[in-house]
């Protein structure tokens, strides 16, 4: 059955670009209420451990440097159907293939440099909240 959570990363890039503000009225606008949420900053180590689904593809070190290299705002999202909408929120990938209105379309630089992160299944969404929140940590 489909959870009504999600879990979401802003990227470095984001950060950095200060769309932290941008991307959470997106997010507010969009429905979905903040369960956690935290900034923090990766260890090359722990970018790694989250990413570990992703070591065989060739983009890995890079994807892995990129997110150890600045700090990142992990959060919890609540919703009907969190999963799928908010995937539909943030777009494509690649921001030249996201559709005009999702959060990649107007804050990602590129594929790699891509701004937010969301889950891909209510599984992922699960552990990958659990790698960053405890249950004291999570509203
Ligand atoms: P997502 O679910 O839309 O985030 O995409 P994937 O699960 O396929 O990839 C995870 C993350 O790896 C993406 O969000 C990108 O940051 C990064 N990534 C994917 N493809 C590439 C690529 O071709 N080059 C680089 N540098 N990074 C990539």
């Amino acid at each position: 059955m489909a959870t009504n959570r999600t879990f979401t990363m802003i990227k470095p890039d984001a950060v950095e670009n200060g769309h932290i503000g941008g991307i959470l009225d997106k997010i507010n606008a969009a429905g979905f209420r903040i369960v956690a949420m935290k900034m923090t900053r990766l260890s090359t180590q722990k970018a790694g451990e989250f990413y570990a689904v992703h070591s065989a593809r060739p983009f890995y070190g890079e994807l892995v440097e990129f997110m150890s290299s600045g700090h990142i705002v992990a959060a919890i999202l609540e919703k009907t159907n969190a999963v799928e909408d908010f995937r539909k929120l943030i777009g494509a990938t690649n921001p030249a293939n996201a559709e005009e209105g999702t959060i990649r379309k107007q804050y990602a630089e590129s594929i790699g440099r891509n701004a937010v992160h969301g889950s891909d299944s209510d599984e992922n969404a699960q552990i990958e909240g659990d790698f960053f929140f405890s249950g004291l940590e999570k509203f």
